[in-house]
């Protein structure tokens, strides 16, 4: 048991334990405990044994938080009533949201029926705060700039490329406070987004709706008579989302979007595959950027011995404490990259002729961080997988 565990186990065991009113006292004390930890989700996880296990997500991964008995049932209802979800129904996935009452926070809860019980899972959206514009993010020193110059380029498409988790919103949003920063508000601004997850002030933001005739594909063709200067479409999840997306690159638009892809060269293959031409993707793109987020070392680490970190407050134990963003950025003016997209060249002569361009490619920044003491060797592995073979 971790250090946070067993603190909130011994808040948790002050509750007294009526049934009316465990629930409310409990699931009181877990939404304070975990703002105030850095936790981005919550998971209530039904057992066989009719008990209900907690998990925070901390820094990306899952940690075993505290177990809730017989009265767990009553855990999750009072969620439920928080979210106005429909109490009676435990047969169907839901979702809806807690009124936290403050702009700093939000939470949203989805519950889902599982054979042993109802799960849920709260994500909690703490305002952007310290990450609000792109030199906030802490990217490495050239890509802090070459972002900076693009951000300031008046057509084109950038793409935030990565794995769910590897912070691709956060920069997006940063990315339109500091356009909306650098140009007195004088740019016009629209977003199609699905969640919204911040408010832009200045921004025109609006969420689609799949399966309505508000999709993104809808929306962005419509948004094209609203003459912006910039749109932010929260995602490139299908071929024709892609296609508009570049279409409106080419008439003039800023376009900035994310993307699910490892690397930014796997993102320019699949933009290939998703029947984008060459010469579109050559003449719309600005360029990709893909992200990780790592988990970095604690401070507590630098005199590491095993009892410093299991008392570190901080990090209770587990010797990281915060986040360190690593990222790999297309070069922006590289013939041969050019010419490679240009040829249909393969992930691997793409990933090539980048690095041959200038970009240090995520696996090379990754070994940097570890060599500068940031983050371990174990952590660049869970989060980027097996090291790049040898080209
Ligand atoms: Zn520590």
């Amino acid at each position: 048991m971790n250090s946070l565990s067993s603190s909130f186990d011994l808040a948790l065991g002050k509750i007294p334990r009526k049934p009316e009113t465990f629930a409310v006292a409990a699931v009181d004390l877990l939404l304070r405990t975990a703002l105030t930890q850095r936790v981005s989700d919550i998971h209530l996880v039904p057992q066989a044994d009719r008990t209900l296990q907690m998990y925070w997500r901390i820094d990306g991964v899952l940690t075993p938080i505290a177990r809730f008995d017989e009265l767990a049932a009553n855990v999750i209802a009072r969620l439920k009533v928080l979210a106005d979800l429909l109490t009676y129904r435990s047969d169907i996935p839901q979702e809806g949201r807690i009124r936290t009452g403050s702009d700093e926070s939000e939470m949203r809860v989805s519950t889902f029926p599982t054979i042993h019980g109802e799960k849920a899972v709260v994500r909690l959206f703490v305002a952007s705060g310290q990450f609000r514009f792109v030199e906030d993010l802490g990217f490495q020193a050239p890509i802090d700039l070459q972002l900076r110059q693009i951000l300031g380029q008046t057509a084109g498409v950038l793409i935030i490329a990565g794995p769910a988790g590897a912070g691709k919103t956060t920069t997006l949003y940063a990315g339109l406070r500091t356009i909306l920063r650098d140009t007195d508000h004088l740019r016009s601004i629209c977003t199609l987004e699905d969640p919204v997850e911040a408010l832009i002030p200045g921004a025109a933001q609006s969420q689609v709706k799949p399966g309505t005739e508000f999709t993104y594909q809808r929306g962005l063709a419509s948004l094209m008579r609203q003459d912006p200067n910039v749109i932010m479409v929260g995602e490139i999840r299908d071929a024709e989302t892609a296609a508009i997306v570049f279409q409106a690159s080419l008439t003039g638009q800023l376009v900035l979007t994310s993307f699910h892809a490892g690397t930014a060269a796997a993102s320019l293959s699949r933009l290939g595959d998703m029947g984008i031409e060459p010469y579109v993707i050559r003449s719309g793109l600005q360029s990709i950027l893909a992200q990780r987020l790592l988990r970095r070392c604690c401070p507590c680490q630098q005199h590491s011995n095993d009892s410093a970190a299991s008392d570190c407050p901080n990090c209770h134990g587990s010797g990281y404490y915060g986040r360190l963003v690593l990222a790999e950025l297309l070069p922006t003016d590289s013939p041969e990259l050019a010419q490679a997209i240009l040829t249909r060249q393969s992930a691997q002569v793409l990933e090539q002729c980048a690095i041959d361009g200038g970009m240090q490619p995520l696996w090379d920044a990754a070994t940097q961080a570890v060599t500068d003491g940031l983050t371990t060797q174990l952590e660049c592995h869970r989060v980027l997988g097996v090291a790049r073979q040898a080209q």
